[in-house]
């Protein structure tokens, strides 16, 4: 596993920024899911930008959700990042042709209009949120305007996946710059102008080869402080207990119902697909414990 994710600080901390190579945990994703092409661009740059929101939190137990709620055919996607380096999402809906007659070229058509909302959980009683309207639904363009809006911070984003016709993931890249309080304008026309004839977040990563090459590339070598690198993966932590505990949520009347039906129920886990069993015996005793 080669994915991480940097944290640096430049222009004598007017700046900081965000990278990631998520190049090896977008591909798991891919493959768990079999997701269409532009499915696997939407998880992918979710995936790395939950990461960066996640590692933006000081917090340490900070778990953060990005989810985006969309009236198109992908109908939205959900991503969780800990401070772990833990990653794990899923589309939806990736149960459509992507490139179909309803020309759905991008992304941001596939998810249609609709809402981002972030969480940040700290295991309190009321976690942290913001909710956006989605502008162009390319995720990095939404991002960039939640950190405007929701979070009064002035921020480059630029979130890309990179496939090859084999539908494996060549390249997965993200990054996100911010100026901080009293920092000069200028640096972020600059920072903007390198991005915009960098093209894209992969072809950045392409040419530097790492989250820190691609932060020095873009900071124009101005002295750049890295504060934090962290090994970045695609996990899921369900247990046999919890998704027990999540077919019992959904009340006892209801259970007893199926189990009335059903010798075996199953369920699946929407972020892995791995499937669980359980049988009427077992589903009996829970309800009575
Ligand atoms: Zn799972």
């Amino acid at each position: 596993m080669s994915d991480y994710l940097i944290r640096a600080l430049a222009y004598n901390n007017q700046v900081r920024a965000f990278a990631i190579d998520g190049t090896d945990l977008v591909n798991k994703a891919v493959n768990i899911h079999s997701l269409n092409p532009l499915a696997a661009s939407a998880l992918g740059r979710g995936l790395m930008g939950t990461a960066m929101l996640n590692y933006m939190q000081k917090d340490k137990n900070v778990v953060t959700t990005l989810q985006i709620v969309g009236q198109g055919p992908m109908k939205g996607l959900v991503c969780i990042a800990d401070k772990t380096g833990t990653l794990k999402g899923y589309i939806k809906n990736n149960d459509y042709e992507s490139y179909g007659e309803d020309g759905l070229f991008g992304v941001g058509a596939c998810l249609g209009k609709g809402v981002l909302n972030i969480i940040h959980d700290l295991g309190l009683k009321t976690p942290y949120t913001g909710m956006i309207p989605l502008q162009s639904g390319e995720i990095g363009d939404d991002l960039a305007y939640y950190f405007t809006t929701s979070e009064q911070t002035p921020s480059l984003v630029a979130l890309g996946v990179k496939l090859l016709p084999n539908q494996t993931v060549s390249l997965a890249a993200g990054i996100i710059v911010q100026l901080l309080p009293g920092a000069d304008e200028k640096i972020i026309t600059n920072i903007e102008q390198k991005i915009y004839n960098m093209k894209s977040a992969t072809a950045l990563l392409k040419k530097t080869n790492s989250p820190e090459g691609m932060i020095r590339e873009l900071m124009n070598n101005n002295e750049v402080v890295i504060t934090e690198r962290v090994a970045m993966g695609y996990k899921c932590n369900c247990s046999e207990e919890k998704m027990l505990q999540g077919v019992l949520s959904i009340g006892k009347e209801t259970v007893m119902e199926i189990i009335g039906e059903q010798e075996i129920v199953e369920t699946r886990c929407h972020f892995c697909q791995q499937n669980y069993h359980f049988s009427r015996e077992k589903l009996k005793k829970s309800l009575k414990e």
